[in-house]
């Protein structure tokens, strides 16, 4: 093709370009095995005066050792040969080398036929190459690859049989402990689709925060523990959740209102674990654990669940109004986020927008632990005032990342 015609080409003419380059380059590479394999049966150092077919291929074609091996193996296999004696050495899969010299097999594909054709005992040989090679044309490298696994197991009785068709499921294995210290611990192995998954949804939450506070100090090992902890939450206010017993998956935390509310003291965490009565607090705010209160006898009080619950429409308008985490140069997205109680609903605050600010897990935290207050300003927006150590006057300040610009576009 030359550059008008590949200009103006549709997507299907491209395509049949590269699939009758694909075959005529395969078809080129077959034809040199099997001149590698004539010249090995003739005797390379008597031809060239090379130890090896190998190396004089990696000297004619300019490629690794490892790479000339590949090559020559192959076309051994493909290809007959002879003994330094003169006796004929058949090849391993003749019909493969056939349709190979045709351009019709990539190098995956012979290579799982071959791979598979070394251990079918002879008197099977013939019949198992043209299965692999009929289904070979239709389908892909590793679908021929499960195929020969099975029938390697129902030519050979002593290995497991699988027992249908599907490929096999992947395996996963995950184990999640609580230890007698309160830390729990993860351990897992799975798949390389899993794994792969996994890593790319903890990349994504993991990386550094920039904002007002200063760098982000956390070390990789604490930024993926952060990122674990944020992918939960996300699944947790995921609506695709399976329900439980008619409700949303949830933890259960009790905890007395008297501790609730002073933030002393500790909470129980659903059927194992505790928590203090300050953790408690930060996740009662936006009822991501739901806290059963305790009265003074420990009978559960009633708080009125509607009155603490951030109803869907009531989310989408604080959505709507913060657009991610309202903290001073967050990024961090509504889904990330939690609504925070600015005065909290145990000690009376209502849940109303007026009294809501949205933030991401970690700055929600922060809030709660540190000298950061936040409040509603004049204008509707929340404002965060810094404590004393970093701004002496408490100047307010404000996340203008997620608002929009203050001019046209
Ligand atoms: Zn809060
Ligand atoms: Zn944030």
């Amino acid at each position: 093709m030359d550059s008008e015609t590949v200009w103006k080409a549709d997507a299907v003419a491209l395509a049949d370009r590269i699939s009758t380059l694909l075959t005529v380059a395969r078809s080129a590479e077959a034809e040199i095995g099997s001149l590698l394999a004539e010249i090995e049966s003739r005797g390379v150092m008597e031809l060239f005066g090379y130890r090896s077919a190998a190396r004089l291929f990696e000297h004619l074609a300019d490629v690794s050792t490892a790479a000339a091996e590949t090559v020559v193996k192959r076309a051994r296999a493909l290809n007959p040969g002879h003994n330094l004696d003169g006796t004929p050495i058949p090849a391993v899969a003749p019909a493969t080398g056939a349709a190979a010299l045709d351009g019709r097999l990539s190098t995956p594909m012979i290579d799982t036929i071959v791979g598979v054709m070394i251990q079918v005992p002879p008197e099977h040989c013939a019949d198992v190459e043209q299965n692999l090679l009929f289904f070979a044309s239709e389908a892909g490298y590793k679908q021929v690859a499960a195929l020969g696994t099975r029938i390697l197991a129902h030519l050979d009785p002593d290995g497991a049989e699988p027992d249908s068709a599907e490929p096999a499921t992947p395996s996963r294995e995950l184990s999640l402990r609580r230890k007698r210290t309160g830390i729990w611990e993860l351990n897992g192995r799975f798949d390389d689709e899993t794994g792969t998954r996994a890593s790319a949804l903890l990349d994504s939450l993991a990386q550094r925060r920039t904002t007002d506070e200063g760098p982000d100090l956390r070390s990789p090992q604490e930024r993926y523990g952060d990122a674990f902890s944020d992918a939960i939450d996300l699944a947790l206010n995921s609506s695709d959740l399976p329900m439980q017993a008619g409700e949303r998956a949830h933890v259960m935390v009790a905890v007395s209102l008297q501790d609730l509310k002073s933030g002393v003291g500790r909470a129980i965490l659903g059927d194992l674990g505790t928590m203090s009565a300050a953790e408690a607090r930060i996740h009662a705010c936006d009822c991501k654990l739901i806290p059963a209160v305790l009265g003074g006898k420990s009978e559960p009080l009633d708080l009125g669940h509607q009155r603490r619950l951030i109803s869907t429409p009531l989310r989408h308008a604080l959505y709507l109004r913060d657009r991610g985490c309202a903290f001073p140069g967050c990024h961090r997205p509504p889904r990330h986020c939690q609504g925070h109680h600015i005065r909290h609903w145990a000690d009376g605050g209502p849940t109303e927008l007026g009294n809501l600010v949205l933030m991401c897990a970690h700055h929600h935290r922060l809030l709660h632990r540190s000298g950061w207050q936040v409040r509603i300003a004049a204008d509707g927006l929340p404002e965060f005032l810094p404590p004393v150590f970093l701004d002496k006057r408490r100047k307010p300040r404000r996340n203008n990342l997620h608002q929009p610009l203050p001019f046209a576009a």
